[in-house]
């Protein structure tokens, strides 16, 4: 009995040992990045992704689950600035493995090189506490998806040099589907250029920069502030005013307040998908932007 438990351990510790020149296992905080990940490393790597599609990204329960991942994980990938910061610091020390740790080669911060949007020149509490580093909400513009999968491949290649090239052509071929994509998603909003929404949370910047929207207000009063009655009121003299026909929304929020609003304007909710997976039809990141391009064209029409 006792020798068999010896040899088992045996073979456990070799499998641990070994496990950098098989597969690379890799956490990823969202399903975006996990999705871009597997773009780039292909079967070099297994990726779990620790928020569902269709959750919000600032507010994940750090299961335990999740800390034996990151404890067995090669590289940990994260959005970075302060989207994950409620859950994904603590995470990373409980797992105790050195290899993800902030500063080690097997950290990934997928933001580095990324050209940030309503950085504010001082912080302000009060004015809301999650997006104090800029909006972190940068991996809705698809150009900003190829800065974090430049990012990604650095990544890996620093953990798995002899991959590098395998690495170098999946990320040209992931940087020529996006640019081949966003000629299509751009040209299907052309002529929708300056169109007026309201959005429910101050996610979209980068979406509307890039596809040429105007938001004017967003249904909560602060981020992270549910709508307010006075808000409310607010909105629903905007939407009038400028003849808004969207509402944009995301599943993780109640749709109540939207419909309030809808009820009382004829503006359409439009549930828009702000990750991977947030609808069984959006399987990676180039579907994220057919999804959302698809049902914003209908609604503006
Ligand atoms: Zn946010």
């Amino acid at each position: 009995m006792k020798t068999k438990i010896i040899i088992a351990l045996g073979i456990i510790s070799t499998a641990i040992n070994f496990s950098f020149a098989g597969t690379i296992h890799v956490v990823a905080t969202t399903q975006d990045t996990r999705s871009i990940a597997e773009l780039i490393g292909g079967n070099k790597i297994d990726v779990f992704a620790i928020a569902t599609g269709y959750q919000n990204p600032h507010f994940v329960d750090p299961k335990p689950s999740y800390i034996i991942k990151l404890a067995n994980a090669d590289l940990y990938i994260t959005l970075g600035l302060d989207l994950e910061s409620g859950w994904s610091p603590s995470l990373l020390v409980s797992s105790k493995n050195t290899k993800i740790q902030k500063g080690s080669d097997g950290y990934i911060d997928a933001s580095i090189g990324v050209t940030l949007m309503q950085v504010p020149s001082s912080i302000n509490r009060s004015e809301g506490d999650i997006h104090a580093f800029g909006n972190p909400h940068y991996w809705l513009d698809p150009t900003n998806g190829k800065t974090i999968a430049r990012n990604i491949c650095n990544g890996l290649e620093k953990i798995s040099p002899e991959n590098k090239d395998f690495f170098e052509a999946n990320l040209k071929t992931f940087d020529a589907q996006i640019d081949l994509k966003l000629k299509a998603w751009t040209t299907a909003m052309l002529s929708f250029k300056g169109a007026k929404v309201i959005a429910y949370h101050n996610e979209w910047c980068y979406f509307e920069n890039r596809f040429g929207l105007k938001i004017v207000d967003f249904m909560e009063p602060k981020p992270g502030i549910p709508p307010t009655p006075s808000q409310l009121v607010k909105i629903i003299k905007e939407v009038k005013e400028n003849s808004i026909k969207v509402i944009i929304t995301s599943p993780y929020f109640t749709a109540s307040s939207s419909d309030v609003v809808s009820k009382q304007t004829g503006a359409k909710t439009l549930i828009l998908a702000t990750s991977v997976g947030a609808f069984d039809s959006i399987k990676n990141y180039y579907d994220l932007f057919d999804y959302n391009i698809k049902l914003l064209v209908g609604a503006l029409k």
